[in-house]
């Protein structure tokens, strides 16, 4: 039996559990063995009850010391007590409805009990613990478990998988070696069932190893095919003649990062560049200046952007640059009448259109190009690579450019984005003022109100937002309907309030978002839907209500929308969750207005689970390897992969055969997407 036989053809598995086990995603033995434990309950260390440590699971190893007592609770709950005891001290335990449990376990027996030690120093409790015999010496792991299948039938299965495939080695015996690496069955064994802790260590550490080298060895082949293409070469550069038709002069950076992309496209390759800027650096007009080129070298250009209301804003933009120059632009998005579609789509495979703004829509199979010569993608992380590829496709090797504000640390974004070059614009537009951040509780809510009118009153504008739609089963959140309604009738009467949140129609976003961005709104009560990309300069006052809610990263990203020109901007934080974790975090959002910094400071507080777990990336989720906790061997990885492929660029030798077969799976991985 080999990793790639069908899943239903391993001992104990029918053809209804391979129904059950394909819906995890598990079609083959191989993805079997690769269907890693969530975690594991160490059993071989046991740790005496008086000196365990409170709230977290032990294992204690103890003599049940009074019989086992039967108690009927009002809510037909069966408890059942006792207290055991080991040579440090005793503890109680109740177990909860187990009956069957309960009569198994004897008066005077030992046993290892897994579970939280809860109380005080004088009298310690353990509430339904997980009960095995003594002789129970294993490091057990728990699969993530579904209502058709428990872990333990999971564990089953895998152990029959470990027994009976043939585990082939993927890795080349080099870098094996090189990196002091275990092999891939012991690895598969012991992150399953390990021997000891450290074999457990020696597992991951392998496993770990194997997938980060994997994302670099792919991305590093696509990144040396893009090269090895022709593209559409630039050979006029009207960069001069663009930045006079323009209102303001370009920043240093500006101007740099939009001459490394045509340095690029003059060469013979395409470019594949990633643009990496601070929400307000000014990454639009970067674009605008480099479609203007393009343009003027008689190529079309597409600008993806993640949202209606942020491909909209993006076409007004380009709109207005281009009444100097003479750009045709259009815009394609989901909610557009079909007959408005297809009339864009036609002038498009005509080439009357030069620039193409929109959303998903445009990678759609109908969407043709005259001839296609730059693809931009805004907010990048909101797509996958995959996506990206599928408008690259509809032209003959167009240059690339992708633009971001998500403030991944530089070093990291260097090594994920592993298949792009990167630009950073690391300086602001001039004039622009710092933002102060305030963070308070909500019995400051009325002064507050008062310091927003003062602004409105001075004719200019402001958001407040809130982290729920409607009012649910939260209590204490604020919802963006309610809190509309309240605010129209009550503290804000008299002035023009708008309400945006994901729920409305694209329209109906659209129709607020224009009131806002022409002066008609003068208070904008939203939900996150704001986050990305909206640019209103004259909005310059911003109200967070339970900012606790929110990720720091997201705060900031919310924050970006206000201190967009050159007038003083304030942003209220409130938030009345006293934990000092908590407020540790808003602190951060209070001190920094650097995306980079409150990146890493996100990542330190909240731990990377979260961040990279909304996949918000455009990079495939991992299954073991951890990018931030094993940023160490990202490094290495990466190291190897280029080493590899200078010697073996497409992967033929037989040594790398196997390596090939998962680089190849991980492609088709991220076409799914
Ligand atoms: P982001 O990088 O967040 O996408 P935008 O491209 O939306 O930022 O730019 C933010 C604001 O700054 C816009 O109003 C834009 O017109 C303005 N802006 C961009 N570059 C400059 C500049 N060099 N001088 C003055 N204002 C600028
Ligand atoms: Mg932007």
């Amino acid at each position: 039996m080999t990793a790639f036989t069908d899943i239903q053809y391993l001992k104990g598995v029918g053809a209804k559990r391979a129904e059950i086990l394909r819906t995890k995603g598990i079609d083959t033995v191989g993805a079997l063995l690769r269907f890693f434990p969530r975690k594991y309950l160490d059993w071989t260390r046991v740790t005496p009850a008086n000196s365990a440590p409170f709230h977290e699971n032990v294992c204690v190893r103890a003599k049940i010391v009074t019989p086992i007592e039967e108690y009927n609770t009002k809510s037909k709950i069966i408890v059942y007590k006792f207290i055991a005891e080991d040579e440090s001290g005793k503890f109680f335990v109740s177990l909860f409805n187990q009956k069957f449990l309960a009569e198994r376990l004897k008066f005077g027996g030992e046993y290892l009990f897994y579970g939280k030690l809860e109380g005080s120093f004088i009298t310690r409790q353990m509430n339904s613990p997980i009960i095995k015999p003594v002789d129970y010496n294993v490091i057990e792991p728990i699969y993530p478990a579904s209502r058709d299948m428990s872990s333990s039938q999971l564990s089953c299965l895998i152990k029959t998988a470990v027994k009976t495939v043939e585990i082939t080695e993927t890795l080349p015996q080099i870098i094996i070696e090189r990196n002091n690496l275990c092999s891939l069955r012991f690895a598969i064994e012991n992150i399953h069932f390990p021997m000891s802790a450290a074999a457990f260590e020696k597992a991951k550490h392998r496993l770990v190893f194997e997938e980060l080298f994997v994302l670099q060895t792919a991305l590093s082949i696509i990144k040396l095919k893009a090269h090895q293409k022709s593209g559409c070469a630039i050979t006029v550069n009207s960069f001069e003649e663009f930045q006079k038709s323009l209102p303001f002069s370009l920043t240093n950076a500006q101007k740099r990062v939009v001459l490394e992309c045509i340095s690029d496209m003059q060469s013979h390759r395409p470019m594949t560049r990633l643009v990496q800027g601070d929400v307000g650096s000014g990454k639009t007009v970067v674009a605008a200046a480099l479609c203007d080129v393009v343009a003027k070298n008689g190529f079309q250009s597409a600008l993806m952007a993640p949202t209606e209301i942020l491909a909209e804003q993006h076409f007004n933009t380009f709109n207005n640059l281009s009444e100097k120059s003479g750009l045709k632009c259009g815009l394609l998005t989901g909610s557009m009448s079909p007959k408005k579609k297809s009339t864009v789509k036609e002038q498009l495979l005509k080439g009357e259109i030069d620039l193409i703004i929109g959303t998903h829509a445009l990678i759609t199979d109908d969407v043709a190009f005259k001839n296609l010569g730059l693809v931009i993608t805004d907010e990048q992380h909101r797509f996958g690579v995959a996506q990206r590829e599928k408008l690259t496709k509809k032209g003959e090797n167009p240059h690339t450019l992708v633009m971001s504000a998500t403030p991944i640390p530089q070093t990291l974004g260097l090594i994920l984005y592993g298949d792009l070059d990167i630009s950073v614009i690391d300086e602001y537009p001039k004039g622009r003022q710092k933002i102060d951040t305030y963070l308070v509780d909500s019995s400051y809510q009325a002064r507050i109100y008062k310091y927003i009118k003062k602004f409105l009153d001075n004719g200019q504008q402001g958001y407040i937002v809130c982290p729920l739609v409607e009012d649910g089963d939260e209590l204490g959140l604020k919802s963006a309907k309610e809190y509309y309604k309240t605010l129209c009738e009550n503290e804000f009467s008299g002035y023009s309030l708008g309400l945006l949140h994901g729920k409305m129609s694209a329209k109906d976003k659209e129709k607020t978002m224009r009131k806002f961005s022409n002066g008609e709104i003068q208070l904008l009560v939203a939900t996150t839907v704001i986050e990305v990309g909206i640019d209103v300069p004259n909005a310059v006052i911003m109200l967070i209500q339970n900012a606790d809610r929110f990720g720091l990263s997201q705060l900031h990203q919310l924050r970006g929308r206000i201190g967009r020109g050159t007038l003083k901007s304030d942003c209220i934080l409130i938030s009345d969750n006293q934990s000092s974790d908590t407020i540790k975090r808003l602190e951060v959002i209070k001190n920094s207005t650097d995306g980079f910094e409150i990146a890493d400071k996100d990542f330190e507080l909240r731990g990377p689970g979260d961040f990279l777990g909304n996949r918000q990336h455009g990079i495939p989720q991992m299954k073991i390897a951890d990018i931030f906790a094993d940023k160490e061997v990202l490094f290495k990885a990466k190291k190897e992969a280029l080493l590899l492929l200078e010697y073996d660029p497409k992967l033929k030798y037989p040594e790398n055969k196997e390596l090939r077969q998962e680089v190849i799976d991980l492609y088709k991985r991220l076409n799914q997407k």
